[in-house]
């Protein structure tokens, strides 16, 4: 049978885009479009809100309706994610998290309904960044000795976190490689301090440029030579296509906390 998918945030960017995948798609169903009292979505049909005509798609501002619903993608703000998660934990309705720029307590309350509900939380859904997190993890294992490391990031102008879910996901990764916690090497802000480099640092540099979709770049420099491991987004059905992988493969899962490492197989237990 289709899977029911309900898309929240569905008047934004990545909710546009994934509630258009999801409608073209052959095995799912868009079952309802989640909005926000105040949206400028009251009096507009589905047909206007997607620029196509599809039926049976009813549009919510109420998390709870989403009982009928086999699974939640939600792209939006860490308030209205939270509060959607709580919604799901109660109908029980597995949900895809591409939300990002949550608070160390945000992140610990969402983990809290993954007693009841498999919540799949990525702060890059598509494939060429999740394969990068494993080249990264390699390049610091050989090269983080001796080299300094920075990452580099550019997202349009409209992004509101900084520096950006994945370029903080990609310093866990090295972070992880160290050791330490990351916010013990990350250097967010070089301008306030007048010295030279901290030896074992790990600077963050942010462009909002445009309409840049997502460009990464972790450069790895040492005295002779310098590695650069770059991933360039060109359109945001790169995070819809893995969003809707994840749906797929999220709604067989017992409850727990799983990300796009887990879907796409490459989780190193996977290979060791
Ligand atoms: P956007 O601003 O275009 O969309 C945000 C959506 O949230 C809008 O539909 C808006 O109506 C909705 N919203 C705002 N307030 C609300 C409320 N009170 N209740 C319900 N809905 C509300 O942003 P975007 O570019 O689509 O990005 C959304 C999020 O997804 C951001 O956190 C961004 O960083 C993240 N993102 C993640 C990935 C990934 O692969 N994980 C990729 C791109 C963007």
């Amino acid at each position: 049978m289709s899977l029911r998918v309900a898309v929240a945030g569905a008047t934004g960017r990545m909710g546009q885009s994934i509630a258009k995948a999801v409608a073209q798609s052959e095995d799912l169903i868009l079952s309802h479009l989640v909005t926000h009292r105040g949206s400028n979505t009251e009096g507009r049909s589905v047909a206007e809100l997607l620029g196509m005509a599809i039926e049976g798609v009813e549009l919510v501002t109420d998390p709870a309706n989403l009982v009928e619903a086999d699974v939640l993608i939600d792209f939006t703000l860490p308030e209205v994610t939270l509060a959607n998660a709580a919604a799901c934990a109660a109908a029980r309705t597995p949900m895809v998290i591409g939300t990002t720029g949550f608070t160390a307590d945000q992140l610990k309350n969402l983990e809290a309904t993954t007693k009841h509900i498999p919540l799949c939380r990525a702060a890059n859904f598509s494939t060429g960044v999740t394969l990068a997190y494993r080249l990264i993890a390699l390049a610091a294992e050989v090269m983080g000795g001796d080299a300094d490391i920075e990452i580099a990031e550019t997202h349009h102008r409209r992004k509101i976190d900084a520096p950006s879910g994945t370029a903080l996901a990609m310093g866990e990764v090295i972070a992880g490689v160290r050791g330490v916690p990351l916010d013990t090497i990350a250097d967010y802000d070089r301008a306030s301090h007048r010295e030279p480099r901290r030896a074992g640092s790990l600077g963050f540099s942010v462009s909002r440029l445009g309409d840049v979709v997502g460009d990464h770049t972790v450069s790895f420099g040492s005295d002779s030579e310098r590695l650069e491991i770059t991933h360039k987004a060109s359109s945001r059905d790169a995070f819809a296509m893995g969003a809707l992988k994840a749906a797929r493969w999220l709604v067989t899962k017992p409850s727990g906390c799983y990300d796009m490492n887990d879907v796409l197989g490459l989780k190193r237990s996977d290979h060791e």
